[in-house]
């Protein structure tokens, strides 16, 4: 029998946590401002926006927000950057990605203040995670993370397959595993027999991007499953990259989606919003 896994649940808890600490800086007279830079009028983008702002209120966070129009130029985007990284009263810096295409993401994304990278997409904060020596851990795979632990579920020696090799997820998700004493193998588009490596998996965390993708053949009896993947079916219903209905039996525990990883990766920037605000306020 399989143990689902609940993110809405170690999502609360965490933002609880935070709210808890949040109210106690305020008592010292520190308050903690996250600024979220949006940039034209992508629909999923706002969705995600929004979702922020009702965390950051749920937490006691301030969110500022910053709408900027579609045709904005590189130039404007990095001096309202530039400005943010200099303005005290702003702890956390993100800016929603995709980025229209004339914008350079790389060049925005290393312009924030690595201090202010709530997101930790920066160089400098990437670098960090991978040498172990950090305070804020990438959202998304960091989010992974809490869920396996607040439910008990051990890496250390355990063999950990990630199917995916982006910069926001997979690459991360191994740094993160890796810490954790799992064996840890990265899986890609140009992989050969995906499933041998699948179907030897402890662990497997699927950030692909593809509709029920995982299917049962390729999962141990006993596994752990994280789903990673946000898509829609051809119903538009939201579904991740395994396919739930025939893989969660063969699972030990499995996340759903929604309710699994979603809601951990913005628990886990108000997290990172909290300690940036401690570390520059020397708490
Ligand atoms: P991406 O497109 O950057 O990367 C997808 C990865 O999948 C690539 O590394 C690619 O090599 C791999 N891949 C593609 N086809 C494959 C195949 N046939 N076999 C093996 N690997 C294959 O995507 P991403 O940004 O890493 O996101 C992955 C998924 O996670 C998406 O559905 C995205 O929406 C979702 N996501 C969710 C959250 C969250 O908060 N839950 C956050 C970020 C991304």
């Amino acid at each position: 029998m399989y143990r689902l896994i609940d993110g809405k649940e170690v999502s609360n808890y965490i933002k609880s946590k935070v709210r808890e600490e949040i109210t106690a800086l305020g008592e010292k007279g520190i308050k903690s401002t996250l600024a979220v830079i949006i940039v034209g009028d992508d629909p999923a983008s706002r969705v995600y926006v929004n979702n922020k702002k009702r965390a950051c209120e749920a937490t006691g966070i301030v969110s500022r927000e910053y709408a900027l129009p579609e045709e904005t130029s590189e130039a404007e985007l990095l001096a309202l950057i530039n400005e943010l990284n200099d303005d005290k009263e702003v702890n956390g810096i993100l800016c929603q990605l995709p980025l229209p295409r004339h914008i350079d993401e790389k060049k925005v994304i290393d312009a924030i203040s690595p201090e202010k990278d709530v997101d930790v997409f920066s160089e400098i904060n990437v670098g960090k995670m991978w040498v172990g020596d950090y305070d804020v851990a990438s959202c998304t795979p960091k989010g992974v993370i809490e869920l396996l632990d607040y439910y008990g579920i051990p890496l250390e020696g355990k063999n950990c397959v990630i199917i995916g090799r982006s910069n926001i997820v997979g690459k991360p998700m191994a740094s993160l595993l890796l810490e954790k004493n799992a064996t840890v193998t990265i899986c890609h588009s140009r992989t050969d027999d995906l499933s041998f490596f699948t179907r030897n998996a402890d662990v497997i965390v699927a950030a692909v991007g593809r509709k029920r993708f995982v299917t049962a053949d390729m999962v141990k009896e006993g596994a752990v499953v994280v789903d990673v993947g946000i898509n829609r079916d051809d119903n538009g219903k939201l579904c991740g990259d395994v396919d739930f209905e025939n893989v969660k039996d063969k699972c030990s525990y499995i996340t759903p989606v929604p309710g699994g990883c979603g809601p951990m990766t913005i628990a886990v920037l108000m997290k990172n919003t909290l300690a940036v605000t401690k570390k520059q306020n020397n708490v």
